[in-house]
């Protein structure tokens, strides 16, 4: 038995995409099954005090096989509103969740933005995972078909998934996706 301070890998993940899309929000479905309907208050806060604020999420995943695998998953703490993301937060990636807004168009033009970031900032062979989030608004307000969000996927050669943080659909998932295809390629 593994204790907390041991495992075989470290994972990085980071989250990446426009500002209101669902990003803080998968994660603490992710790591603490939790949701919040407003956005937190204290961006400006934790934008100014970014420097303890950010990398500090973990999650011990243990694979089938038994290779313990820590992920550390970066959350922005609102510095993507004024694109000041910095290299640190790519630095040492692995993998990247991609997230935009199925049902805000603009948040999906805004990929390519983010794939510029990464092809500037990380490293070229982080696995990237598009993931269109809200997916509970499906009926009433989708503006972003699925076959849209996978075609673009298809293409870029990454991985796809649409999510809902709301009602926690595919939100496992999509980490557990991301680090079994990370956990294949590493060497
Ligand atoms: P971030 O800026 O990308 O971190 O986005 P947040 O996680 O702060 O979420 C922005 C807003 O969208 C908040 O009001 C959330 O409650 C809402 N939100 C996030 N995920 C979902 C989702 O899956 N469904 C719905 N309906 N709302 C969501
Ligand atoms: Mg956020």
């Amino acid at each position: 038995m593994l204790t907390d301070d041991e495992y075989d890998y470290l994972f990085k993940l980071v989250l990446i995409g426009d500002s209101g899309v669902g990003k803080s929000n998968i994660l603490s479905r992710f790591t603490t099954n939790e949701f919040n309907l407003e956005s937190k208050s204290t961006i400006g806060v934790e934008f100014a005090t970014k420097n303890v604020s950010i990398g500090n999420m973990f999650t011990v995943w243990l694979f089938p096989d038994g290779n313990t695998v820590k992920c550390q998953i970066w959350d922005t703490s609102g510095q993507e509103r004024y694109r000041a993301i910095t290299g640190a937060y790519y630095r040492g990636a692995v993998g990247a969740l991609l997230v935009y807004d199925i049902t805000r168009p603009t948040s999906f033009q805004n990929v390519s933005h983010w794939l510029k970031e990464l092809r500037d900032h990380a490293d070229e062979k982080i696995v990237i995972m598009l993931v269109g989030n809200k997916l509970d608004l499906s009926e009433t307000s989708r503006a972003v078909p699925t076959e849209e969000g996978g075609a673009l996927a298809e293409t870029q050669g990454f991985l796809f998934m649409e999510t809902s943080a709301l009602d926690a659909t595919n939100v496992d998932n999509a980490f557990a996706t991301i680090f079994d295809e990370i956990y294949k390629i590493i060497p």
